[in-house]
């Protein structure tokens, strides 16, 4: 390896722990020059901002926002916005990274971003999350746009703060801009499918697997971890086409039932309680049981990190489909590839959502709306045609699945820059 590379795994601190090494490696494996290493080592634009937000009490508080442009050669970037306590520069870093290979994966014509706030949500009352988004769009507005950056939900924003982003960008700008988010509500220039995509993507990509891989037969006991928007959605669907879901948790825990969980009811359970926690009929579990549970396709719909080299080897699924960004770490990635256990990495299995957000960004450009099948329809051309690409090359390279998504993001976008003369 040449010293560039070593350089790339020094730099840590920059790049997630996931991406880092694993990108070390697909760079040396691309035998890619330093010019196309600099290029691709940091963000063309990353910046923090403190605003203000008015609370209840009356008090104004100071608030701490990220957003990061890391790449758009292949078009505006793109990426959701988050609101969570733990938020770091850095870890926005690594996650518009990946909405870099995402986009270029799925090979729609955008870049990748990310950004959020420094927050727990669920300590404010609803008028102090509209002033703490409104704030925070007032402070980044001049550096979105639907041909610059455009933002989307991500873990715990939905619709209605993408309509307060959308309200105050068009206050701020003094005109209709419905190209500036996605992620809005069918009544507000949203697209059809798009609460769901993001689940049935990865489903569809799931089903190819399935095929592809001779597993068709398989008996498809599944469990999801994580009951948010992706999460719920992902065991509705798989419900809905026979899958026995076993298992789900959230971040109050987790329930088994071997015979197969109802879940509308569960649905209905979690928007009483609050949680899947004590849903009649369904034995607590642990979050770390919930992983380690004897079911065959494991789907982690939560945070970052979940899979890793402490708990990987406790995994018995055959089939790990990564719906959150960045669930699994480089060393449980390796793990399962020596079990023998397919993992679909984020930068596949959870698309679906951004492929959407493109198809809702062209309908607000064209003023159109499309019905839901050609939507679906769409999303799962989409979504198979970025699987084959990605299992082609793995098959060609017998490597893991991540590694060849990786290296055809990264190849990608590497042409494009070279198209703009940036090479
Ligand atoms: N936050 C989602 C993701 O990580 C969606 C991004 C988008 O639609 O722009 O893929």
């Amino acid at each position: 390896m040449s010293k560039k590379h070593e350089r790339i795994h020094v730099d840590e601190t920059v790049l997630c722990k996931l991406c880092l090494s694993e990108l070390g490696e697909i760079y040396a494996d691309l035998e890619l020059t330093s010019d196309e290493l600099d290029l691709l080592d940091m963000p063309r634009r990353s910046f923090t901002v403190h605003f203000p937000a008015r609370m209840d009490s009356g008090k104004t508080k100071m608030f701490v926002g990220h957003r990061v442009q890391y790449n758009d050669a292949r078009g505006p970037s793109k990426g959701g916005i988050r609101f969570h306590p733990d938020l770091t520069i850095d870890h926005v870093k690594d996650l518009s990274f990946l909405m870099v290979l995402k986009c270029s994966v799925a090979n729609i014509p955008f870049g990748g971003s990310k950004g959020g706030v420094v927050v727990n949500p669920k300590e404010l009352s609803r008028n102090e999350l509209e002033q703490v988004t409104r704030g925070y769009i007032r402070a980044i507005a001049d550096y979105i746009g639907p041909f610059k950056d455009i933002p989307a939900p991500d873990v715990y924003t939905d619709e209605k703060i993408m309509v307060w982003i959308l309200d105050e960008y068009e206050r701020i700008k003094g005109m209709h801009v419905p190209a500036v988010v996605t992620g809005k509500p069918l009544e507000l220039a949203g697209s059809r499918a798009r609460s769901y995509s993001t689940s049935l993507g990865g489903i569809y990509v799931l089903e190819e697997a399935l095929k592809k891989a001779g597993l068709s037969e398989l008996p498809k006991g599944v469990a999801v971890q994580g009951f948010g928007n992706v999460g719920e959605n992902a065991a509705r669907i798989l419900h809905e086409k026979g899958y026995k879901v076993i298992a789900v948790s959230d971040s109050k825990g987790g329930i088994l039932s071997r015979a197969g969980l109802n879940i509308p009811g569960l649905m209905a359970h979690k928007a009483k309680t609050g949680s899947v926690a004590d849903f009649p009929g369904a034995a607590n579990i642990t979050n770390e049981e919930l992983l380690a549970c004897d079911c065959d396709i494991l789907v982690p719909a939560a945070l970052a990190d979940q899979l890793n080299e402490e708990n990987a080897r406790d995994v018995r699924a055959k089939i790990v489909l990564e719906l959150a960004n960045a669930p699994t770490t480089i060393g449980a990635d390796e793990i399962f590839f020596e079990k023998k256990i397919m993992l679909i990495p984020d930068v596949l299995a959870n698309a679906g959502g951004v492929v959407v957000s493109y198809f809702e960004w062209s309908q607000n450009l064209n003023s159109e709306y499309w019905e839901e099948d050609k939507v679906v329809r769409r999303l799962k051309n989409v979504m198979i045609s970025a699987f084959n690409d990605v299992y082609g090359l793995c098959h060609e390279e017998k490597c893991r699945m991540r590694r060849a998504a990786y290296q055809i993001g990264v190849k990608r976008v590497l042409q494009a820059e070279r198209l703009r003369g940036n090479l």
